[in-house]
């Protein structure tokens, strides 16, 4: 196959997507262009260690030297400004344009903003150059006030902590991790919040932010007004679909495709990673799912289908936060489930039907392993529940 694969969008699945084509043996040209300057890198480090200062570098896919070997071609620092499906060709912001038999589009999402204008001292935390002027900002003694109590907000607000800054974090829901976390385990966090000292308040949103000579003054819905000499906004992504959509592909916030990544309007055409959207189970609508395992899950399940090698099994959906010292993980979905098992501190079951439907560990990376492979079969509840049972022992 010497066909020519361009991937739009290098980041974790972009970049993931080349290397799963060269792992499977294709052996055409492939393009990977990216409007970051920065080579591929996954990003949970962003708001941790790299952040902190105790990673000096971000996680790269691959160094230089691999790329090379992986004979892929990279464009860095060039953004697609169009794509024409007829003539099958991106059009890109240095004047050149990329031809391609098949196209992925990985073009992820950028950060959602406040109503308010951009300032120095108001960050975001989506790229390496965020995650470095924050860090350059964030001098010990200084006072964060974080926008948002999403992982994002929250793992930011740890780090800012663990380098000597005060954070206070402002959430307009009424509760942390409303989108993505159970309410019992999302109280869990909030509490290792309370113990290092992060003021987390709920129910607030900003009204105005004045910019003035040393700090910022920020104003609250309801008429509070705060003080702070940086801001961190982590409200959530938008997905970067517009050019997909100007070419006429089908969106629904984010680009639609089938289980194999597959645009529903090309078959040429793939999407994968945070921008792509899809239905998952038996859901009925499709959602994108913003996490590191799906962008390199979707990279590979798209490599499959443009070899046309049969799918692989689809592994449950699953995440993890690291905060406050100690680590969150959470598989499939909690949601879903009808009965909760409590299994110790630190495990959530979820069960619907006795079946095993998602699951929330704390600080149990052991249990965690097991209720991935869980996910999916009944379980005996009392066995379940007892920590000092292994829980592979509970699968009926
Ligand atoms: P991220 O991945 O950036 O953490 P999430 O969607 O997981 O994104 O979390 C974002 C959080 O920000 C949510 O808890 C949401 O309720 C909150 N949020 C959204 N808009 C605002 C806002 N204007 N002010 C405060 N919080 C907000």
């Amino acid at each position: 196959m010497d066909e020519r694969i361009v991937i739009l969008g290098a980041g974790h699945a972009g970049g993931s997507a080349a290397i799963a084509l060269r792992d499977l043996g294709f052996s055409g040209e492939i393009s990977l262009i990216g409007e970051e300057t920065d080579a591929p890198y996954e990003r949970p480090t962003l708001s941790k260690a790299f952040l902190s200062g105790a990673d000096p570098e971000p996680v790269w896919l691959a160094n230089d030297a691999r790329w090379r070997d992986l004979n892929v071609q990279l464009t860095l620092g060039v953004s697609g400004i169009a794509i024409d499906r007829e003539s099958r060709s991106v059009t890109l912001s240095n004047g050149s344009s990329a031809p391609y038999d098949r196209l992925i589009l990985a073009t992820g999402g950028r950060v959602r903003r406040l109503d308010t204008p951009d300032h120095p001292r108001i960050h975001h935390l989506r790229t390496t150059d965020d995650a470095r002027a924050l860090a350059k900002a964030a001098k010990p003694g200084a006072r964060a006030v974080i926008v948002g109590g999403g992982v994002i907000g929250l793992e930011t607000a740890s780090t800012l902590v663990d380098l000597g800054l005060t954070a206070m974090v402002l959430e307009a829901g009424d509760r942390l991790l409303g989108r993505n976390i159970p309410g019992e385990a999302a109280g869990w966090l909030a509490s290792a919040h309370a113990r290092i000292g992060v003021d987390v308040r709920l129910g607030r949103s900003v009204r105005a932010i004045e910019h003035r000579a040393n700090d910022l003054k920020i104003q609250l819905d309801g008429g509070e007004t705060l003080e702070a000499d940086l801001m961190v906004v982590g409200i959530g992504i938008i997905p970067c679909a517009e050019l997909a959509e100007a070419s006429g592909l089908p969106t629904a916030g984010g680009v639609l495709v089938d289980s194999s990544y597959r645009s529903l309007g090309d078959e040429r055409v793939f999407a994968i990673g945070d921008l792509a959207a899809r239905t998952w189970g038996d859901e009925p609508n499709p959602r994108r799912m913003e996490t590191w395992a799906h962008a390199q899950t979707s990279a590979r399940a798209a490599a499959l289908a443009i070899l046309g090698l049969p799918a692989e099994p689809e592994p449950a959906p699953w995440f993890w936060t690291a905060q406050c010292g100690h680590m969150l993980q959470i598989v499939g979905d909690p949601g879903a489930g009808d009965t909760v098992i409590a299994r110790g501190d630190g495990v959530r079951l979820y069960v619907r039907d006795d079946v095993l439907v998602g699951a929330v560990c704390l600080d149990q990376p052991r249990d965690f392993g097991t209720a991935k492979r869980l996910i999916g079969k009944a379980l005996v509840a009392d066995r379940a529940s007892d920590p000092a049972t292994d829980l592979r022992k509970a699968a009926a």
